[in-house]
């Protein structure tokens, strides 16, 4: 029997854990405040900053929103980062990315104070998870984590096979699966796009992660009997429906269902985990500067 992993069910157990910490921060006078900036020339950032908005919202974390034309200097969007860095009442800033073309998204990454980089994706937090004592874990590799441990997944001694190494989801996944801790300790290959012979390394995972903006691009022929597959992807594809497209992930379900243990469906799998982090790290940052323990 393939056990079908809802990510949306987990999400909401989730926040229900975070509210609990937000009530108790408000309670002390220390409500959770994360700052959005959205300068993006992709229209569906507007969506998804307006979707982290909701979520914030819904758990009592203020959610400040600040929106750039694309046609501004870089300059404008740093003044804007270094007046949130500045500022005791912002605990988390996401600038959503892509970022125009004219502006170094690298400098925007190194610009955000590193306690307020709920992303995690300041070279100082890389650097801590890589070095295993982590701030912020990103919330792509993090959620899957958290997807795991929920349905009891045991990744000590297990044979993870991430497929692609972005810095957002790749590598921190990677990371996390090698650190000596729990949710870790498993025997890790990481593959992308010069990897030889694929299906022979994914044929080797007892969980597989597939992060590769493909679609439908792991299919049953490349996995084993038993693996846990954790699809990450999220691609719109043609579609006779009233919208024209559907999503689907990386992987293809039918057939990877037919091999898999567990396997997360797209949508409801890895993308609910992915908000909910969002709002965890911003708890946690809240915790972190005004030192409060949140216990997480
Ligand atoms: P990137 O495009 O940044 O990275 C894709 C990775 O896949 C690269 O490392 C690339 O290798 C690798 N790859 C490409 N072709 C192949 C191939 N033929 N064989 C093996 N590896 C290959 O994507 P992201 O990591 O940002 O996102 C991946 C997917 O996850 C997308 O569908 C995205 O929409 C989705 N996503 C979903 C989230 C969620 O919450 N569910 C969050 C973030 C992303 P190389 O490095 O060699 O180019």
């Amino acid at each position: 029997m393939t056990e079908l992993i809802d990510g949306e069910e987990i999400a909401a157990d989730l926040r229900s854990e975070l509210q609990a910490a937000v009530d108790s921060l408000a309670d002390s006078g220390h409500r959770p405040t994360l700052a959005t900036v959205l300068m993006s020339p992709d229209p569906a950032s507007e969506t998804y900053v307006a979707m982290k908005q909701n979520d914030c919202e819904e758990l009592g974390i203020d959610a400040r929103d600040i929106e750039l034309d694309v046609d501004e200097p870089a300059s404008e969007l740093f003044d804007v980062i270094d007046e949130l860095n500045d500022d005791d009442d912002v605990d988390g800033i996401l600038v959503q990315s892509p970022v125009p073309e004219h502006v170094d998204y690298r400098e925007v990454l190194e610009r955000i104070d590193p306690m307020k980089d709920v992303d995690g994706f300041h070279p100082e937090n890389v650097g801590r998870l890589v070095a295993g004592y982590p701030r912020y874990k990103p919330c792509t590799p993090h959620g899957i984590q958290k997807l795991l441990e929920a349905e009891g997944i045991e990744t000590e001694g297990k044979d993870a096979v991430v497929v692609g190494r972005s810095r957002i989801v790749g590598k921190p996944m990677a990371n996390l699966f090698i650190q000596k801790a729990p949710g870790g300790n498993a025997t890790t290959t990481i593959c992308h796009s010069r990897t030889d012979d694929l299906a022979e390394k994914t044929r080797d995972a007892d969980i597989l992660v597939a992060a590769t903006g493909i679609p439908e691009f792991i299919d049953g022929s490349m996995l084993s009997e038993g693996v846990v597959v954790i699809d990450v992807g999220i691609n719109r594809v043609d579609a006779d429906t009233d919208k024209g497209y559907e999503l689907v992930g990386d992987v293809e379900f039918d057939s990877a269902s037919e091999k898999a243990s567990a396997i997360t469906p797209v949508p409801g799998g890895v993308g609910p985990m992915t908000r909910a982090m969002l709002l965890y790290n911003t708890v946690k940052a809240t915790g972190l500067q005004e030192g409060i323990d949140v216990a997480l």
